[in-house]
């Protein structure tokens, strides 16, 4: 069996499900597999249980470094749910069943396999090339990269990086294009607040109830809409999907003129997107609310602030008697769509499959990525190619039931984490 599985599979039987994590049973057995193969290794912990490791191999000092970024976190898995034990790494059909198979102790496993490889080669690149395996990633409680990069600059510090995100896949008019996330949304939360009077519910008329007053904003937030713009994510895609972006406000048709996928890939990166998901008033049946509060996923574009998005939705509700709150601000930040990386996910897709091309992706969700770009401005990009696991498959896998990878998908991105190392720090 492949070596990357074979990690893999002791990887998985570690249960490091996230609370509470303990992921230094983790950090030690890649710790182990790496030094035997040579490489430099060193585990930093903010308390015992809960280790990051940091390999290196060392470059000639005089070229970019490369850092392979990832996480050794799971998600709960329940076992009523699945077809095998989800922390079982059974191999079934050339594929390895279990918690963490896709996201994301496979890419863990790759990059381990990728240094360990070129160490054993005696390959020595211009500049390092760093295996970063954080704790914490699921919950971000301050365990993990973030603890890192403001404790540790020096052992995570990077020039370029790759991580998970995106890699897949799609086949958009007849061609087949890897996605490349380059970019990430920013989640910017905000809570809508409705103040009334309370009363007894028996007698509606002598309160003022909150929960009612808000039902019209709510159903305004339903149909919040914006004016479509290209950020230069989306303009890379369509570039490389049609040949040329076009203007924005025909940029969804053009997309779905070519295949209803590439207009779902990029609806949602036309603008902040608004959706209300949680509701709160009344703690007792017979009360009247005195308040209300709805709170709303909001995810901006790159580049946008919180407090663009909070004029946006005053704008869109109108003046009225409500609160509106941003409660949150998390990722938002971008890499440059170029470059030697850029160049070494575009070389090896083309090598791979001829015909083939990689698009860039601004992805709605945000990984570890942003804390490196914040920190050292570090040219980071989600890609770990997978094509024997159908894309929209992969996606309802992870985080749920029967989680699993095709050995021939973890063969596929140790390859490519080879070739980058190769390829940046030539
Ligand atoms: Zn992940």
């Amino acid at each position: 069996m492949s070596e990357t599985a074979k990690l893999l599979q002791q990887l998985i039987r570690l249960d490091t499900t996230n609370p509470p994590g303990k992921e230094t049973a983790a950090a030690e057995l890649l710790r182990d597999y790496l030094e035997a193969a040579g490489v430099e290794c060193a585990l930093y912990a903010r308390v015992p249980e809960r280790a990051n490791l940091v390999a290196r191999l060392r470059g000639r000092g005089d070229g970019p470094s490369l850092a392979l970024l990832s996480h050794t976190d799971v998600v709960l898995a329940d076992p009523a749910e699945w077809e095998r034990d989800p922390f079982g790494g059974e191999l079934v059909d050339g594929e390895i069943w279990g918690r963490g198979a896709l996201d994301m102790k496979g890419e863990v496993a790759a990059s381990a396999v990728a240094l360990a490889s070129l160490a054993r080669e005696g390959w020595r690149g211009s500049g390092d090339v760093i295996f970063v395996a954080a704790a914490d990633e699921e919950v971000g409680a301050g365990y993990g990269l973030q603890w890192l990069v403001e404790e540790h600059p020096d052992a995570v510090r990077a020039d370029f990086s790759v991580n998970e995100g995106s890699g897949e896949r799609v086949v958009l008019g007849g061609r087949a294009f890897y996605l490349c996330s380059t970019a990430e949304k920013m989640s910017s939360p905000f809570v809508l607040r409705v103040r009334g009077r309370s009363g007894h519910a028996s007698m509606p008329g002598i309160g003022d109830n909150a929960l009612v007053k808000a039902a019209p904003l709510l159903a305004r937030l339903g149909q919040f809409g914006v004016e479509p713009q290209l950020i230069p994510e989306v303009a890379g895609f369509l570039d490389a999907v049609l040949g040329s972006a076009p203007p924005a406000t025909e940029a969804l048709d053009a997309a779905r003129a070519v295949s209803p996928l590439a207009a779902e890939l990029i609806e949602p990166l036309l603008g902040m997107t608004v959706c209300p998901t949680m509701a709160q008033a009344s703690d007792k049946r017979n009360v009247i609310p005195a308040s209300c509060e709805i709170t709303v996923d909001v995810r901006i574009l790159p580049g946008q602030t919180p407090e663009q998005a909070e004029a946006a939705l005053r704008a869109w509700l109108g003046d009225g008697d409500y609160e509106l709150e941003n409660v949150e601000r998390q990722g938002g930040t971008r890499s440059p769509i170029g470059g030697p990386l850029w160049d070494a996910v575009a070389s090896f897709v083309e090598q791979e499959e001829p015909g083939a091309a990689a698009a860039p992706m601004c992805v709605a969700g945000f990984t570890d990525s942003h804390w490196l770009r914040e920190a050292f401005g570090t040219v980071a990009y989600g890609f770990f190619p997978s094509r024997a696991l159908d894309s929209e498959v992969a996606a309802r896998l992870i985080h749920s039931a029967n989680e699993r990878v095709p050995v021939d998908d973890l063969e596929f991105g140790l390859r490519f984490l080879r070739h980058a190392a190769k390829t940046v720090c030539a």
